[in-house]
């Protein structure tokens, strides 16, 4: 299925920085121009990044729209201003993380995490998946995370690890629902990218406190897993535009 252009219309989540960002641009600019994106972001004051790196493909093969995948209106706002609702391409990217103990971790912070990282996408999912299994056609991809996928056992990540566990076992069951009808689901399992998402941790880990947890585990967290996590990221980390190029391939 395509636009009347012949382009697959890709919805994107999650657009202002990283991962996100640069498979907006990576898609809009593509060689063939087989995509029309739709980039979005919570708060479009925070494009400018965005449109920068989209040069002159903002306005022709890329539009913004304004999406917040925590609230029930806005995913519906967004989906019904699309183009009689058809969206071949959904990708999942928006998403938080939060280190913490879980003593000092309030469950309001870590309903938070699910309301973006599980919920987000369930409330997308759910908003695009009539019209896709109407016309036995679309491709939904998930962005999880090498989290999601194995238990690393990695300290005070709890909450994060679960949201994307549950993500995944979600989306596995739906994949197996929606083969019937031609439409595709696939996950992506990144390990280490440096984006914005690293910058937010490091300053997450910066207010930390650590009031009831265990003192040998927080001094394993500091002095052992802080320090070799910082290496692996140097070492392996991989970039957005890594991200992008392997989306490209699952989607062509
Ligand atoms: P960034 O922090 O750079 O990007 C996260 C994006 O999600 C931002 O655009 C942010 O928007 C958006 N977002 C957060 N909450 C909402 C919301 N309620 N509605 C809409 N958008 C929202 O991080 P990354 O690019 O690294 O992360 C992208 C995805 O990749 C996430 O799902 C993350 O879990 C996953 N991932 C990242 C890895 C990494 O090492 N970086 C590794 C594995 C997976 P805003 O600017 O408004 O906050």
């Amino acid at each position: 299925m395509a636009n009347d252009s012949g382009q697959k219309v890709v919805l994107i989540t999650g657009c202002s920085s990283g991962i996100g960002l640069r498979i907006a641009v990576t898609l809009a600019r593509d060689e063939k121009k087989r995509y029309h994106v739709i980039a979005t972001m919570r708060d479009l004051k925070k494009k400018d990044k965005l449109v920068e790196a989209a040069g002159d493909a903002y306005g022709k093969t890329l539009m913004l729209l304004p999406l917040d995948v925590c609230s029930d209106q806005s995913v519906k706002q967004c989906i019904s201003s699309v183009k009689d609702r058809h969206i071949d391409i959904l990708i999942n990217n928006a998403g938080v993380g939060l280190l913490g103990p879980v003593e000092s971790i309030s469950i309001e912070e870590m309903k938070q995490v699910f309301e973006t990282n599980f919920f987000g996408v369930v409330r997308m999912i759910k908003e695009v998946m009539p019209d896709m299994k109407k016309r036995r056609s679309g491709h939904i991809v998930v962005m999880s995370s090498v989290m999601g996928l194995q238990d690393l056992g990695v300290v005070f990540n709890d909450v994060y690890t679960a949201s994307k566990f549950a993500m995944e076992g979600f989306c596995e069951s739906m994949a197996v629902q929606l083969m019937k009808f031609n439409v595709r689901l696939s996950m992506i399992e990144p390990g280490p990218v440096h984006t914005e998402f690293e910058t937010k941790m490091m300053e997450n880990v910066a207010k930390m406190e650590y009031p009831g947890a265990d003192p040998d585990t927080v001094r394993y967290f500091k002095d052992v897993y802080l320090p070799s996590s910082i290496d692996i990221f140097e070492a392996m980390g991989q970039t957005p535009e890594d991200i992008a190029k392997c989306i490209k391939k699952v989607i062509e």
